[in-house]
Protein backbone atom coordinates (compact mmCIF):
# COMPACT_ATOMS: atom_id res chain seq x y z
CA UNK A 1 0.00 0.00 0.00
CA UNK A 2 1.61 3.47 -1.06
CA UNK A 3 1.39 6.48 1.42
CA UNK A 4 -1.26 8.06 -0.56
CA UNK A 5 -4.03 4.95 -0.47
CA UNK A 6 -2.88 4.44 3.15
CA UNK A 7 -3.65 8.06 4.39
CA UNK A 8 -7.02 7.89 1.84
CA UNK A 9 -7.99 5.15 4.23
CA UNK A 10 -7.28 6.71 7.20
CA UNK A 11 -9.80 9.67 5.59
CA UNK A 12 -12.64 7.02 5.96
CA UNK A 13 -12.13 5.92 9.28
CA UNK A 14 -14.30 6.69 11.86
CA UNK A 15 -12.85 7.92 15.12
CA UNK A 16 -14.41 5.98 17.60
CA UNK A 17 -12.13 2.84 17.81
CA UNK A 18 -9.10 4.62 15.47
CA UNK A 19 -6.44 3.75 17.76
CA UNK A 20 -7.19 0.23 17.25
CA UNK A 21 -7.57 0.25 13.64
CA UNK A 22 -4.48 2.79 13.13
CA UNK A 23 -2.24 -0.19 14.26
CA UNK A 24 -4.22 -2.78 12.19
CA UNK A 25 -3.57 -0.85 9.02
CA UNK A 26 -0.09 -0.27 9.61
CA UNK A 27 0.45 -3.85 10.25
CA UNK A 28 -1.35 -5.00 6.70
CA UNK A 29 0.75 -1.86 4.87
CA UNK A 30 4.07 -2.93 6.44
CA UNK A 31 3.49 -6.70 5.66
CA UNK A 32 3.21 -5.26 2.05
CA UNK A 33 6.52 -2.58 2.27
CA UNK A 34 8.16 -2.52 -1.11
CA UNK A 35 11.60 -5.15 -0.82
CA UNK A 36 13.68 -6.54 -3.50
CA UNK A 37 12.03 -8.45 -6.42
CA UNK A 38 11.14 -11.75 -5.38
CA UNK A 39 11.95 -14.85 -7.75
CA UNK A 40 9.00 -16.57 -9.14
CA UNK A 41 8.55 -20.51 -9.70
CA UNK A 42 6.84 -23.57 -11.39
CA UNK A 43 7.18 -26.73 -9.34
CA UNK A 44 6.12 -29.72 -11.00
CA UNK A 45 4.41 -31.45 -8.20
CA UNK A 46 3.70 -35.23 -9.69
CA UNK A 47 2.59 -37.86 -6.96
CA UNK A 48 0.91 -36.77 -3.80
CA UNK A 49 3.43 -38.99 -2.22
CA UNK A 50 6.06 -36.40 -3.22
CA UNK A 51 4.75 -34.86 -0.02
CA UNK A 52 6.03 -37.68 2.41
CA UNK A 53 8.77 -39.25 0.55
CA UNK A 54 12.26 -38.64 0.56
CA UNK A 55 13.51 -38.46 -3.62
CA UNK A 56 15.64 -36.56 -5.74
CA UNK A 57 12.75 -34.11 -6.21
CA UNK A 58 11.82 -33.27 -2.55
CA UNK A 59 15.88 -32.29 -2.38
CA UNK A 60 15.25 -30.27 -5.32
CA UNK A 61 12.62 -27.93 -3.82
CA UNK A 62 14.13 -27.80 -0.26
CA UNK A 63 17.51 -26.50 -2.47
CA UNK A 64 15.41 -24.16 -4.27
CA UNK A 65 14.49 -22.81 -0.92
CA UNK A 66 17.47 -22.37 0.65
CA UNK A 67 18.55 -19.68 -2.45
CA UNK A 68 15.35 -17.71 -1.35
CA UNK A 69 14.69 -14.68 0.21
CA UNK A 70 11.81 -15.32 2.83
CA UNK A 71 8.95 -14.43 1.52
CA UNK A 72 6.11 -12.54 3.58
CA UNK A 73 3.37 -14.24 1.82
CA UNK A 74 2.75 -17.07 -1.19
CA UNK A 75 0.60 -16.81 -3.84
CA UNK A 76 0.41 -20.19 -5.50
CA UNK A 77 -1.74 -21.17 -8.72
CA UNK A 78 -2.16 -24.94 -8.26
CA UNK A 79 -3.43 -27.09 -11.38
CA UNK A 80 -6.02 -28.52 -8.96
CA UNK A 81 -8.13 -25.49 -7.87
CA UNK A 82 -10.27 -24.90 -11.55
CA UNK A 83 -13.66 -22.74 -10.98
CA UNK A 84 -15.69 -20.86 -13.24
CA UNK A 85 -14.34 -17.31 -12.49
CA UNK A 86 -11.53 -16.34 -10.62
CA UNK A 87 -10.81 -16.77 -6.83
CA UNK A 88 -7.99 -16.12 -4.22
CA UNK A 89 -8.12 -18.14 -0.95
CA UNK A 90 -9.70 -15.35 1.85
CA UNK A 91 -9.37 -17.23 5.27
CA UNK A 92 -7.50 -16.82 8.15
CA UNK A 93 -6.27 -20.26 8.32
CA UNK A 94 -6.49 -22.32 5.18
CA UNK A 95 -7.24 -26.22 5.93
CA UNK A 96 -5.11 -28.81 3.86
CA UNK A 97 -7.29 -30.56 1.49
CA UNK A 98 -6.46 -34.20 0.68
CA UNK A 99 -7.90 -33.94 -2.78
CA UNK A 100 -6.87 -37.62 -3.90
CA UNK A 101 -8.01 -40.77 -3.27
CA UNK A 102 -6.16 -44.02 -3.11
CA UNK A 103 -3.44 -43.28 -1.08
CA UNK A 104 -1.50 -44.50 1.93
CA UNK A 105 -3.39 -43.36 5.18
CA UNK A 106 -0.11 -41.34 6.06
CA UNK A 107 -0.50 -38.92 3.62
CA UNK A 108 -4.45 -38.19 4.90
CA UNK A 109 -2.60 -37.60 7.98
CA UNK A 110 -0.70 -34.52 7.02
CA UNK A 111 -1.34 -30.97 7.38
CA UNK A 112 -0.10 -27.76 6.58
CA UNK A 113 -1.25 -25.39 8.56
CA UNK A 114 0.26 -22.36 7.31
CA UNK A 115 -1.87 -19.20 7.80
CA UNK A 116 -3.71 -17.62 4.96
CA UNK A 117 -3.56 -13.86 4.36
CA UNK A 118 -6.97 -12.07 3.69
CA UNK A 119 -4.85 -8.57 3.44
CA UNK A 120 -3.09 -10.46 0.31
CA UNK A 121 -6.09 -11.80 -1.37
CA UNK A 122 -7.50 -8.50 -0.61
CA UNK A 123 -4.88 -6.74 -2.22
CA UNK A 124 -5.16 -8.84 -5.40
CA UNK A 125 -8.46 -8.88 -5.64
CA UNK A 126 -7.97 -4.47 -5.70
CA UNK A 127 -5.48 -4.86 -8.32
CA UNK A 128 -6.71 -7.41 -11.15
CA UNK A 129 -8.26 -5.75 -13.99
CA UNK A 130 -8.46 -8.24 -16.45
CA UNK A 131 -10.82 -10.59 -14.25
CA UNK A 132 -13.46 -10.09 -11.39
CA UNK A 133 -11.43 -11.36 -8.40
CA UNK A 134 -13.71 -13.00 -5.95
CA UNK A 135 -12.58 -13.99 -2.29
CA UNK A 136 -13.14 -17.82 -1.07
CA UNK A 137 -13.46 -18.47 2.41
CA UNK A 138 -13.94 -22.37 1.48
CA UNK A 139 -11.31 -23.84 -0.17
CA UNK A 140 -7.69 -24.11 1.79
CA UNK A 141 -4.49 -25.83 0.45
CA UNK A 142 -5.15 -28.37 -2.11
CA UNK A 143 -2.29 -31.01 -2.62
CA UNK A 144 -0.64 -28.95 -5.85
CA UNK A 145 -0.02 -26.34 -3.04
CA UNK A 146 0.88 -28.02 0.07
CA UNK A 147 2.62 -31.11 -1.16
CA UNK A 148 5.31 -28.96 -2.56
CA UNK A 149 5.26 -25.65 -0.39
CA UNK A 150 6.16 -27.71 2.45
CA UNK A 151 9.07 -28.66 1.13
CA UNK A 152 9.88 -25.12 0.90
CA UNK A 153 8.90 -23.75 4.12
CA UNK A 154 8.85 -26.97 6.40
CA UNK A 155 7.79 -25.16 9.42
CA UNK A 156 4.92 -23.52 7.95
CA UNK A 157 4.81 -20.04 9.22
CA UNK A 158 4.73 -18.16 5.72
CA UNK A 159 1.36 -16.84 4.88
CA UNK A 160 -0.20 -18.84 1.42
CA UNK A 161 -3.35 -17.95 -0.26
CA UNK A 162 -4.42 -20.01 -3.85
CA UNK A 163 -5.57 -18.12 -7.03
CA UNK A 164 -8.11 -20.36 -8.65
CA UNK A 165 -7.46 -21.31 -12.85
CA UNK A 166 -11.01 -20.30 -14.41
CA UNK A 167 -10.99 -23.16 -16.53
CA UNK A 168 -13.36 -21.36 -19.05
CA UNK A 169 -10.93 -18.79 -20.02
CA UNK A 170 -8.07 -19.25 -22.99
CA UNK A 171 -4.23 -19.61 -22.62
CA UNK A 172 -3.70 -16.13 -23.84
CA UNK A 173 -6.02 -14.87 -21.06
CA UNK A 174 -4.55 -16.69 -18.27
CA UNK A 175 -1.08 -15.32 -19.42
CA UNK A 176 -2.37 -11.36 -19.63
CA UNK A 177 -4.33 -12.47 -15.84
CA UNK A 178 -0.44 -13.20 -14.67
CA UNK A 179 1.40 -10.63 -15.72
CA UNK A 180 -0.92 -8.40 -13.43
CA UNK A 181 0.14 -9.63 -10.24
CA UNK A 182 3.83 -8.62 -11.17
CA UNK A 183 3.97 -5.95 -8.63
CA UNK A 184 3.28 -8.18 -5.83
CA UNK A 185 6.83 -9.41 -6.59
CA UNK A 186 8.28 -6.41 -5.14
CA UNK A 187 6.39 -6.65 -1.85
CA UNK A 188 7.58 -9.94 -1.00
CA UNK A 189 5.31 -12.16 -2.47
CA UNK A 190 6.57 -15.39 -3.81
CA UNK A 191 4.41 -16.45 -6.64
CA UNK A 192 4.06 -20.10 -7.05
CA UNK A 193 3.07 -21.68 -10.39
CA UNK A 194 2.31 -25.63 -9.26
CA UNK A 195 1.72 -28.47 -12.37
CA UNK A 196 3.29 -30.19 -14.44
CA UNK A 197 4.54 -29.94 -18.36
CA UNK A 198 4.13 -33.16 -19.16
CA UNK A 199 0.66 -34.56 -17.79
CA UNK A 200 -0.77 -37.54 -19.19
CA UNK A 201 -2.24 -39.61 -16.38
CA UNK A 202 -4.36 -42.24 -18.87
CA UNK A 203 -1.16 -43.13 -20.31
CA UNK A 204 1.44 -43.44 -17.35
CA UNK A 205 3.42 -46.48 -17.01
CA UNK A 206 2.05 -47.99 -13.83
CA UNK A 207 4.92 -50.68 -14.04
CA UNK A 208 7.49 -48.19 -14.16
CA UNK A 209 6.28 -45.60 -11.63
CA UNK A 210 9.25 -45.13 -9.92
CA UNK A 211 11.73 -45.30 -12.69
CA UNK A 212 13.42 -41.77 -12.61
CA UNK A 213 14.17 -41.04 -16.22
CA UNK A 214 11.92 -42.82 -18.34
CA UNK A 215 9.86 -40.71 -20.63
CA UNK A 216 7.87 -41.72 -23.60
CA UNK A 217 9.47 -40.37 -27.11
CA UNK A 218 6.31 -37.70 -27.65
CA UNK A 219 6.97 -37.16 -24.30
CA UNK A 220 10.70 -36.00 -24.15
CA UNK A 221 10.26 -34.42 -27.58
CA UNK A 222 7.00 -32.32 -26.49
CA UNK A 223 9.24 -31.77 -22.61
CA UNK A 224 12.68 -30.85 -24.98
CA UNK A 225 10.66 -28.14 -26.70
CA UNK A 226 8.54 -26.69 -24.00
CA UNK A 227 12.57 -26.64 -22.34
CA UNK A 228 13.79 -24.78 -25.61
CA UNK A 229 11.00 -22.10 -25.55
CA UNK A 230 11.01 -21.28 -21.97
CA UNK A 231 14.69 -20.92 -22.08
CA UNK A 232 14.87 -18.80 -25.43
CA UNK A 233 11.97 -16.68 -23.68
CA UNK A 234 9.22 -17.72 -26.98
CA UNK A 235 6.27 -17.52 -24.78
CA UNK A 236 4.14 -17.05 -27.68
CA UNK A 237 4.61 -20.93 -28.60
CA UNK A 238 3.74 -22.26 -25.24
CA UNK A 239 0.81 -19.58 -25.20
CA UNK A 240 -0.16 -21.32 -28.08
CA UNK A 241 0.59 -25.07 -27.28
CA UNK A 242 -2.44 -26.03 -28.88
CA UNK A 243 -0.35 -25.30 -32.94
CA UNK A 244 2.51 -27.35 -31.42
CA UNK A 245 1.51 -30.54 -32.84
CA UNK A 246 0.98 -34.73 -31.46
CA UNK A 247 3.95 -34.43 -28.51
CA UNK A 248 2.34 -31.62 -27.34
CA UNK A 249 -1.15 -32.93 -27.44
CA UNK A 250 -0.52 -35.52 -25.68
CA UNK A 251 1.68 -34.18 -22.97
CA UNK A 252 -0.93 -31.53 -22.14
CA UNK A 253 -4.52 -34.09 -22.82
CA UNK A 254 -6.13 -31.41 -20.43
CA UNK A 255 -4.24 -27.61 -19.72
CA UNK A 256 -4.72 -27.58 -15.82
CA UNK A 257 -1.00 -28.80 -15.32
CA UNK A 258 0.27 -26.84 -17.67
CA UNK A 259 -1.20 -23.37 -17.38
CA UNK A 260 0.89 -22.64 -14.01
CA UNK A 261 3.64 -22.29 -16.30
CA UNK A 262 2.30 -19.36 -18.32
CA UNK A 263 1.50 -18.13 -15.06
CA UNK A 264 5.03 -17.84 -14.16
CA UNK A 265 6.44 -17.14 -17.53
CA UNK A 266 3.91 -14.03 -17.90
CA UNK A 267 6.07 -12.47 -14.77
CA UNK A 268 9.59 -12.89 -16.06
CA UNK A 269 11.34 -9.46 -16.27
CA UNK A 270 13.57 -8.57 -19.40
CA UNK A 271 17.03 -8.94 -17.05
CA UNK A 272 15.97 -11.91 -15.54
CA UNK A 273 17.02 -15.47 -16.10
CA UNK A 274 15.68 -18.82 -15.98
CA UNK A 275 17.29 -21.74 -13.99
CA UNK A 276 15.40 -25.37 -14.58
CA UNK A 277 15.64 -27.93 -11.88
CA UNK A 278 14.20 -31.01 -11.21
CA UNK A 279 14.70 -31.61 -15.07
CA UNK A 280 13.37 -35.34 -15.03
CA UNK A 281 10.48 -37.09 -16.67
CA UNK A 282 8.75 -40.02 -15.28
CA UNK A 283 6.87 -43.21 -15.52
CA UNK A 284 6.26 -42.33 -19.33
CA UNK A 285 4.08 -39.82 -19.88
CA UNK A 286 5.05 -37.30 -16.62
CA UNK A 287 8.14 -34.75 -16.39
CA UNK A 288 8.77 -33.40 -12.89
CA UNK A 289 10.64 -29.74 -14.65
CA UNK A 290 10.72 -27.16 -12.24
CA UNK A 291 12.02 -23.54 -13.01
CA UNK A 292 12.91 -20.47 -11.03
CA UNK A 293 13.30 -17.20 -12.77
CA UNK A 294 15.10 -14.54 -10.94
ZN1 LIG B 1 -1.39 -32.66 -9.98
Amino acid sequence: MDRKSFLKILAILPVAGLAMKLSNLRKIAGSLDPTERMPVLFLGHGSPMNAIEENEFVAGFRRTAKDLPTPTAILCVSAHWETRGTFVTAMETPRTIHDFGGFPKELYEVQYPAPGSPELAREVQGMVTKAQVDLDEKWGLDHGAWSVIKHLYPNADVPVIQMSLDHYQSPVYHYELAKELASLRRKGVLIIGSGNMVHNLRMVAWDRLNETGYGYDWAIEASEKMKSYILSGDHQQLINFRSQGKAFDLAIPTPEHYLPLLYALALQEKDETISLFNDQALAGSLTMTSVKIS
